[in-house]
């Protein structure tokens, strides 16, 4: 099938780079043309495990190509996908500038019938504003189709390879075929597609990222009262995931959830439930929560020196929102870097992969390390921020012997407590009774 798909960023590119690999022809459009020139040679702007293999191959296959020229792309395409960002607005609300300006530009190039399928993460009813919009600008046949993206970064080939479930949301029976054919070589194995209403599927994918925020938060709130009645959130957690009525994943405490999705679809949801003159109470609270809580660790350091945090030298472990990403967007790191510089700390900072992208956003405010050791010369804090592999077994006597003093803030409880008080770390994990 020959597809184009326009906004290339960690959905588009994993999107169009899969569905070639799948056998497409593919048509990757970008209006950033620094990226698109780094794309045509084969290299990945984004850290996504797996990622370059399958761009490269593709390319040399002659199915995957990168444009700036979203009209010659339409015109070539029977289904068009847009994965274009939709950030939080100052009311909360998704952002629909890149999707209604992407829309127009389609609709004034069409040569013929076309599916506009959105990957992008809208609220309900932007399917018909697309189709409305769509009508104005052209005379063609076309479907406007609402298919959500469930990827997770960090694991984004293999989730859009292996996908649990395809959400497709349709009620053209024209574009519901063209659409399972498609998705045909995904859904093999029995995982399900499921096809329903644009509006439904429009909903589907706020509701799910907001539940998984609520998972999170409900864990936080727990590990806050751990603390206070001195239980272990992490014996806690393992109860309760056994019940398989609640299940053993997203139950961990840390220090709240960022990325580019959770804060502005919970904002986003929240603010559809206004417009619409609903109150969702749990939402809101999951937010605050969130809110709160990515600053527990700063709290926590600011009790530990008594509020005597001027000039001390912090070493921050991981930057990006979570692993195996370079993705800082809404990352608790930016949070507590934005907080501990107010205080007066002099920042060390180390991520495997975010750091160009920390760099792009903080200058150089804090200093930033090749090396996670290094990092940490002179120190008198480790705060774990994100839980890379690569920090889960650290040589602990050497972290000893370069830090100033040894104490460790955990907010992801990666490390043992009673391990760490044995080689004689100060440790605070959270909600570690
Ligand atoms: P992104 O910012 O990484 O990528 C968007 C791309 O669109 C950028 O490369 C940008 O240059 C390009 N773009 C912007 N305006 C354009 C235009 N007018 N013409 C052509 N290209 C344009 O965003 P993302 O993380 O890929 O997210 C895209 C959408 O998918 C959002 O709605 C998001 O909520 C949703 N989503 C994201 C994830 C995720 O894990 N990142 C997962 C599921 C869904």
């Amino acid at each position: 099938m020959k597809l184009s798909v326009i906004g290339t960023g960690y959905v588009g590119l994993v999107v169009g780079t899969c569905f070639a690999e799948s056998g497409n022809d593919v048509i990757c459009v970008d209006n950033d043309e620094k990226k698109v020139r780094m794309l045509k040679k084969g290299q990945s702007p984004i850290f996504e495990p797996g990622l370059t293999e399958f761009l490269k191959n593709n390319i040399e296959e002659e199915r995957l190509s990168f444009t700036t020229d979203l009209a010659t792309a339409v015109r070539q395409s029977e289904i068009i996908f847009l994965a274009l960002p939709t950030p939080q607005s100052e009311d909360g609300s998704a952002d629909l500038q890149h999707v209604l300006k992407v829309t127009r530009q389609i609709g004034k190039a069409m040569n013929g019938y076309k599916v506009i399928v959105n990957k992008s993460t809208v609220p309900v009813g932007t399917a018909d504003r697309v189709r409305e919009m769509l009508s104005r600008e052209t005379s063609y046949e076309f479907d406007v189709v609402s298919n959500p993206e469930f990827l997770k970064e960090g694991a984004a080939v293999n989730d859009f390879m292996k996908p649990d479930r395809i959400v497709i949301g349709t009620r053209s029976s024209r574009a519901l075929a063209i659409m399972q054919d498609l998705y045909a070589p995904f859904v093999r194995t029995g995982n399900p597609l499921i096809v329903m209403d644009e509006r439904s599927s429009e909903l589907t994918k706020y509701a799910s990222n907001s539940f998984l925020a609520t998972k999170v938060s409900f864990m936080n709130e727990v590990a806050a009262l751990c603390e206070r009645v001195g239980a272990d959130i992490d014996q806690v957690r393992k109860g309760m995931g056994s019940d398989p009525r609640i299940g053993p994943q997203f139950l961990f405490a840390g220090i709240g959830y960022g990325g580019s999705c959770f804060p502005k679809d919970v904002a986003a949801l929240l603010n559809t439930s206004i417009t619409n003159k609903h109150e969702f109470q749990i939402l809101a609270a999951v937010e605050t929560v969130n809110k709160r809580q990515k600053r527990v660790i700063v709290e926590k350091l600011k009790k530990h020196y008594r509020n005597d945090l001027k000039g001390r030298v912090v070493t921050i472990w991981g930057l990006a929102f979570k692993p195996n990403t370079d993705d800082v967007r809404e990352a608790p790191a930016l949070t507590i870097i934005e907080a501990l510089l107010k205080e007066g700390v002099e920042l060390r900072v180390h991520d495997p992969e975010a750091m160009e992208e920390m760099k792009k956003r903080i200058g150089n405010s804090v200093r930033f390390f090749n090396n996670n050791y290094d990092a940490l010369k002179g120190s008198e804090a480790l705060l774990l921020v994100t839980e890379w592999n690569e920090f889960r077994r650290p040589d602990f006597d050497r972290i000893k012997s370069l830090m100033k003093t040894p104490v460790v803030f955990d907010g992801r409880n990666i490390y043992d407590p009673k391990i760490m008080r044995e080689k004689g770390f100060v440790y605070y994990g959270i909600g570690r009774g």
